[in-house]
């Protein structure tokens, strides 16, 4: 790395000890800001590089809430407000045991970035809890939701910081903290949240809006190489939100999705995905991959543990969580003749991984530019809130496809004009970053 990016990843590293996401995340947009050179001493004199890695303001409280034995449980919850360059935070809240602050961090950074390249006026934030909602009642999700939004309501509001899902936090989750919003300030704010259901100031295609977004940008990235999704073997990790409308707009895009994955294992469907079995499964049931092998019968296989990227495909779409695809598996993919890889997840790729995926010149899509569907259509939601308004389906998916083009070719042209063509991190990290510094300075 380049002295002065090196000086302040070493700062970096000492003020933030034990957050390795948080180091990799920031890590990877540094070593693509190498390809700047000394194009803006402006950054520097600015002091941009520390500013930007400093949250504005980081949040930690305590969560009580009563579990359906009557025993008080607690849990703590963040919110990272990162940067407010742009526009009010921005960015989900993820209920998983996995949470802690160097993730929260690690999230919001990338969402910074995100957030800028959709071109639209958000700021990048980052929340969550270490509560683990799996096996929770009904009546136990809305007890923890009333009482982390009973702290957090103060913090937020439609001009300063907007959560969103992510992780363990659906539409579900999102009315039980808007209802305890509405109760404390007693105001009907609908552009405090996104993600909201469509009866109470939701946007049409929010919930497909990530999984779509990812498989549109995967389009542009076949396009750009001269080929489709047409009859190709696409394989998707993960089973939620994600996931399930990845693999919707694959198959609309003419591609076959043959996998879907959980935390304790993978199946393969040679057939092609079949949506309303995994959706049921999956959404309404909330119950375990597992089941669509139980149910859909022959031809279909359930493999517990191992690795979902031992499965030959043309193009792979992570969607589960971070570094769940590493050095030895992008090694396995290449040898099999993967194609494409475009992240619907948050950094599903290990930087080892994408080393691989270089040198093999298998084209990468960054999940700050592939799952960035998501975050847009939020903006829209919230454009639709402040204008009393609600838009059709089509009109809003047809907003969110032009978003992800452009999002594809500021990433290519960006890689362009730095000298690394095709280079789509160095297009998202850089096009991404000189909007919000730039904003900064000024
Ligand atoms: N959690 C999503 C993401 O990682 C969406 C955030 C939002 O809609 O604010 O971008």
């Amino acid at each position: 790395m380049e002295a002065n990016l090196q000086s302040t990843y070493d700062t970096v590293l000492q003020r933030n000890q034990g957050e390795p996401e948080f180091h990799q995340a920031v890590k990877e947009v540094f070593e693509s800001l190498e390809t700047l050179r000394d194009r803006h001493p402006e950054y520097e004199s600015n002091g941009i590089l520390m500013r930007l890695c400093e949250p504005e303001r980081q949040l930690i409280f305590r969560v009580p809430w009563v579990d359906d034995e009557g025993m008080v449980r607690i849990n703590r919850g963040f919110r990272v407000e990162y940067n407010s360059a742009l526009g009010p935070y921005k960015g989900g809240l993820r209920f998983h045991p996995s949470v802690n602050l160097g993730i929260v961090k690690f999230l919001g950074f990338e969402q910074i970035f995100k957030n800028s390249l959709t071109g639209l006026p958000i700021g990048g934030g980052k929340g969550g809890s270490d509560f683990d909602p799996h096996g929770r009642s009904d009546g136990e999700i809305m007890r923890f939701c009333q009482s982390f939004m009973t702290e957090l309501h103060r913090h937020i509001g439609e001009y300063t910081d907007v959560p969103a899902g992510d992780i363990g936090v659906g539409a579900r989750e999102i009315g039980y903290l808007f209802g305890q919003y509405k109760r404390l300030t007693n105001r009907y704010e609908a552009g405090v949240l996104t993600g909201k259901g469509l009866d109470w100031g939701g946007s049409l295609v929010r919930t497909e809006a990530t999984g779509y977004g990812a498989a549109i940008f995967a389009a542009e990235m076949l396009k750009a190489r001269e080929t489709s999704f047409e009859g190709r073997r696409v394989g998707v990790s993960g089973s939620g939100n994600v996931a399930i409308y990845a693999i919707e707009k694959v198959q609309q895009l003419g591609g076959i999705p043959i996998t879907a994955s959980d935390s304790a294992g993978y199946i393969v469907d040679e057939r092609g995905i079949d949506l309303d079995l995994l959706r049921q499964i999956k959404e309404v049931e909330r119950g375990r991959i597992h089941e669509y092998a139980v149910r859909r019968g022959t031809g279909v296989h359930y493999v517990e543990g191992g690795s979902v990227w031992d499965v030959p495909m043309d193009i792979a779409l992570p969607s589960a969580t971070q570094n769940e695809l590493d050095g030895k598996d992008a090694r396995t993919l290449a040898s099999n003749g993967l194609k494409v890889v475009a992240e619907g997840a948050n950094m599903p790729c290990t930087p080892e991984a994408v080393e691989v995926f270089r040198e093999a010149r298998v084209g990468f899509g960054p999940g700050k530019a592939a799952n960035a569907g998501g975050v847009a259509t939020s903006a829209l939601e919230m454009q639709q809130n402040a204008s009393r308004d609600t838009w059709t389906f089509d009109y809003t998916e047809a907003r969110l496809t032009e978003i992800m083009r452009n999002i594809h070719t500021t990433c290519l042209e960006t890689a362009e004009d730095v000298g690394r063509p095709g280079d789509y991190v160095v297009g998202a990290n850089v096009a991404g970053f000189r909007k919000v510094a730039n904003a900064m300075i000024a």
